[in-house]
């Protein structure tokens, strides 16, 4: 087990708050792979690095960001060709939600972007920046700097949701306004001054996320207070302790396999239609496998993989469960199996 962590990351702090064990495996488990992960989460980080790097690429005409696209693309394709996990999710191309369209918006931007011939000489992307206390640390999208060296822009990109629903009005995700104001905290800090926050959506659009300096003074602290609180319980041998095992905080987390708190409260248990099982293989035929536990025998359809029946005890991670009158649960493109 790892004996502190060394920082806050801005962008998980929000989940790592209200579940801090996810903190510790962050950075315990970070070489690890325990579920695939969606193409979304890729064909995102494709876009990211488009609009990184766009003026180094000379993203000038369609051609030049097609023959980049594709060259991404198809590295991407490889290392899922390759990977064990990934290989369900082979091509991208397919598996990705909305791929044309958030291509068609991505060049869009681009393109119109670079018609306007806007100054980039002040803009820095992907700067790691951190406070001088050592309590948060990340990598900011994009700063944009005046001529004076002062940071005036703060900007984070997002290829998914962005907004959600509070009090029945949609309003910037909580958890990008916290990403935010953790960034603000470290610039205003440096230089005095507060900087404009903005979250830039998938078509370039930028929205401006108000955030008061009492906001920020108060996110900054609740991070200080968070660090403390995980490297105490660290030092004191007593990890279990920051568990938080909740349906909203251990839903799809990535953590799961190694989690005890949440093999004790939801192994077995559907959370939201999805459940992870564990127990005995009685019958394993091409797409039918039953599996017994505690809570009785489970039947799985469509289920892709070859199990041995050989009285060990498997854990099949995120099933779809419909219909809880019956234990008639069903494979998914992102089922796994884990062998104890
Ligand atoms: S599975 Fe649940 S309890 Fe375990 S780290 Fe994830 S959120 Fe926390």
């Amino acid at each position: 087990m790892i004996k502190s962590i060394p920082y806050i990351s801005p962008s998980k702090f929000y989940y790592w708050k209200k579940c801090p064990l996810k903190a510790v495996f962050f950075y315990e488990y970070k070489n690890t792979q325990f579920f695939p992960r969606h193409p979304d989460a890729d064909i995102g980080n494709v876009i990211h690095n488009f609009y990184e790097n766009r003026y180094k690429w000379k993203i000038t005409n369609e051609k030049i960001f097609s023959r980049k696209w594709n060259e991404l693309i198809t590295k991407l394709n490889k290392e899922y060709k390759n990977s064990n996990l990934q290989s369900r999710y082979f091509p991208v191309q397919w598996y990705s939600n909305f791929y044309s369209v958030k291509k068609q918006l991505l060049k869009k931007y681009l393109l119109s972007s670079a018609k306007r011939k806007k100054s980039h000489t002040n803009i820095k992307n992907e700067e790691w920046i951190k406070d001088d206390k050592n309590t948060i640390a990340g990598k900011a999208d994009l700063l944009i700097y005046n001529n004076y060296g002062i940071i005036t822009e703060i900007a984070d990109f997002k290829t998914g949701k962005i907004f959600e629903k509070e009090n029945n009005k949609l309003k910037i995700r909580k958890a990008y306004k916290t990403q935010l104001a953790l960034y603000a905290k470290i610039i205003i800090d440096k230089q005095q001054s507060k900087p404009i926050t903005l979250i830039i959506d998938i078509s370039g659009k930028k929205h401006p996320v108000e955030i008061t300096s009492d906001e920020i003074d108060k996110t900054y602290n609740e991070a200080k207070e968070l660090k403390h609180s995980i490297n105490t319980a660290l030092l004191k041998n007593k990890v279990s302790e920051l568990a938080n095992p909740d349906n909203e905080n251990c839903f799809m987390c990535n953590y799961r396999p190694v989690c005890v708190a949440y093999k004790q409260k939801f192994m077995n248990f559907p959370i939201n239609n999805n459940i992870d099982i564990c127990g005995k293989v009685l019958i394993s035929n091409t797409n039918l496998i039953k599996i017994e536990n505690e809570q009785g025998v489970f039947q799985i359809v469509n289920f892709r993989e070859n199990i041995t029946l050989n009285n060990k005890n498997i854990c099949v991670y995120n099933l779809y469960f419909p219909d809880m009158g019956n234990k008639i649960l069903y494979a998914q493109n992102n089922t796994i199996v884990k062998y104890e």
